[in-house]
């Protein structure tokens, strides 16, 4: 029998991205494949969920779980694996903070199906058929997960252990988390796997006083080598933003879109951005920060990309003050 600790890891409502990550180790993945013993990983080997339900609770060692909990059957399977695991990670920005699937929050589940299989310009559906939990087809019953009006963070589904930030975590972030588990040498429960230390100081563009008279797109202008972006004008999250990553995007002229999420102690990393970015406004009255404002495009998505299903907002309500009324599933974070 195996001495290697186990190791399981999964996908929710994912791009895919975190698992390129952890094969972006290259090489290193073998030190990986070496370490542990791989129980189950679906999107690399052909593992069934009924293994996993087949193991004994607390039999896996760690689970790198990945993606947000948008769906039955995400949640499901995180339920499934919390039970089944020692140690369960928040992989990545989406299991993190709900990241690109937790924008959906801005609208709602009837709303998007509405856009998507009705209204949008290249949509072919005459008789109006939306996704629906269960369908008559002639073979039986067809089952489809139920969808959920407001996506999840892992966090917010089952209790989680450890935090790995990131869209996605950057290599050296897969590695420093793996060796902390290999070694015992991990922060205490609830924390980020990773320095606390901001995106700014890390990034080794000169500073100075930062007065901005307004915001450009990247496309607009080119940026000095060696300036910081905010100052130039290019939004930078980077003041409000854990690092971990390097400093990656603006050493490369790309303002920190604040993947990395908050730093300890935050509450809402959204909130947190706007107060950095509300602070180097060149400004006198509230019209000139209006006008200024006017020139940074879609400041909720700039603010909340990453985190706005853990915000202190978590998601819009109704335009018409109509309450959202989520499956029975959905509002006890349990699969139907
Ligand atoms: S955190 Fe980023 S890379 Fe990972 S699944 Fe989410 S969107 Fe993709
Ligand atoms: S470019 Fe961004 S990360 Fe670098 S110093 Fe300026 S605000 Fe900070
Ligand atoms: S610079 Fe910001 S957006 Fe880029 S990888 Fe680092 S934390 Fe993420």
């Amino acid at each position: 029998m195996s001495e290697k600790p186990k190791l399981a890891l999964y996908w929710a409502s994912s791009c895919g991205g975190c698992e390129i990550a952890v094969l972006g180790l290259h090489e290193k993945i073998l030190n990986v494949a070496e370490a542990f013993d791989i129980v189950f990983w679906p999107c690399v080997m052909d593992f069934k969920y009924a293994d996993v339900e087949a193991m004994d609770d607390d039999s896996i060692d760690v689970c790198l779980f990945n993606g947000a909990i948008r769906n039955d059957e995400n949640a499901r399977l995180a339920h499934l694996l919390r039970r089944k695991s020692k140690v369960m990670v928040a992989f990545g920005s989406c299991a993190s903070g709900g990241s690109m699937p937790g924008l959906a929050n801005f609208t709602d589940r009837d709303a998007m199906f509405d856009w998507i299989y009705h209204k949008s310009p290249t949509t072919d559906n005459p008789d109006g058929i939306v996704p629906m939990k269960h369908t008559d087809v002639p073979e039986g019953d067809l089952e489809l997960p139920g969808f959920w009006h407001t996506v999840k963070t892992l966090a917010q589904v089952v209790p989680v252990d450890y935090f790995l930030p990131g869209c996605p975590p950057e290599a050296s972030s897969i590695e420093m988390a793996v060796n902390a588990i290999l070694t015992g040498q991990l922060p205490p429960p609830g924390s980020v796997i990773g320095p606390d230390v901001t995106v700014c100081d890390e990034c080794p563009r000169e500073k100075h006083e930062k007065k901005i008279k307004r915001f450009y797109r990247p496309y607009e202008i080119i940026p000095d080598p060696d300036t910081c972006l905010l100052e130039q004008g290019l939004f930078c999250a980077g003041i409000a933003t854990r690092s971990g990553c390097g400093a990656r995007c603006p050493q490369v002229g790309m303002g920190c879109r604040g993947c990395y999420g908050p730093n300890e102690g935050v509450v809402d990393h959204g909130a947190k951005i706007l107060t950095g970015i509300a602070s180097v406004l060149d400004a006198q009255t509230p019209e000139e920060v209006d006008a200024i404002l006017d020139t940074l495009p879609d400041p909720a998505g700039y603010f909340y990309r990453f985190h706005l299903p853990d915000s202190l907002l978590r998601r819009r309500a109704r335009a018409n003050g109509e309450k959202i009324v989520a499956p029975a599933s959905e509002a006890a974070g349990e699969p139907a």
